[in-house]
């Protein structure tokens, strides 16, 4: 740990909230004032063969077959498994270009640090339905989560995901396995909480001021 710096590390305030830091923590959600660090620091460990055996025999689509590469990966000894701690979800709107109505799309995105509490310096995309499971533990104040880690060639893919069983061949189901190919090639910077917390940008502040000088005087 700790190999991975970068510039963020030395903001002032929560990367969590955005708020002030005194003595290290933060004033606003408790957080300690840990530095960001790299997808590579989390315990990793090999996904044991018996999962790919549970995969049983694979349907005649060998590539592009998703399960086909999850299980190429564990028999390679390529697919790894860490625990997490998930901070938050969030999402992002984008225009498809090809679509003539201009309907707006999502991408979810999951947030998460060590089990120790330190930063990850990368988010995640995952499926609408792991995005809304992690919400729904958040709001329960659980945070415990797992996250998949695949090479395959060149590339390598990442999946958060929060488990619903304990034992690791129940959890690592197909339509699971699945999500990981199809959004594991998608990580983002991490997003850091803008400086005086959300609503606190300058933007914002614009917003509000119009919103109270118009609407809200309706
Ligand atoms: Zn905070």
């Amino acid at each position: 740990m700790g190999i991975f710096t970068n510039r963020d590390n030395k903001k002032r305030y929560c990367v969590f909230c955005g708020k002030e830091l005194a003595d290290g923590k933060c004033t606003a959600c408790g957080r300690e004032a840990k530095e960001v660090v790299s997808l590579s620091s989390l315990n990793w460990q090999k996904v044991p063969m018996e999962v790919a055996d549970a995969l049983g025999e694979q349907k005649k689509q060998l590539f592009g077959n998703p399960l086909y590469t999850v299980k190429e990966m564990i028999i390679n000894g390529d697919l790894f498994i860490a625990d997490i701690h998930f901070d938050a979800v969030y999402e992002e709107e984008f225009d498809r270009s090809d679509d003539d109505e201009g309907k707006s799309e999502y991408s979810y995105y999951v947030q998460f640090s060590t089990p120790e509490l330190a930063p990850c310096d990368r988010d995640c995309e995952t499926s609408a339905g792991q995005y809304d499971r992690v919400e729904e533990l958040l709001k329960n104040g659980q945070h415990e989560g797992k996250i998949l880690w695949g090479r395959k060639k060149k590339s390598n893919y990442y999946y958060a995901f929060a488990p619903k069983n304990g034992d690791i061949t129940a959890m690592l189901g197909k339509r699971l396995l699945e999500n990981f190919i199809c959004y594991g090639e998608s990580t983002e910077k991490r997003k850091l909480a803008p400086k005086g917390g959300v609503g606190n940008t300058t933007y914002d502040k614009v917003f509000d001021t119009i919103w109270d000088n118009t609407i809200g005087k309706l």
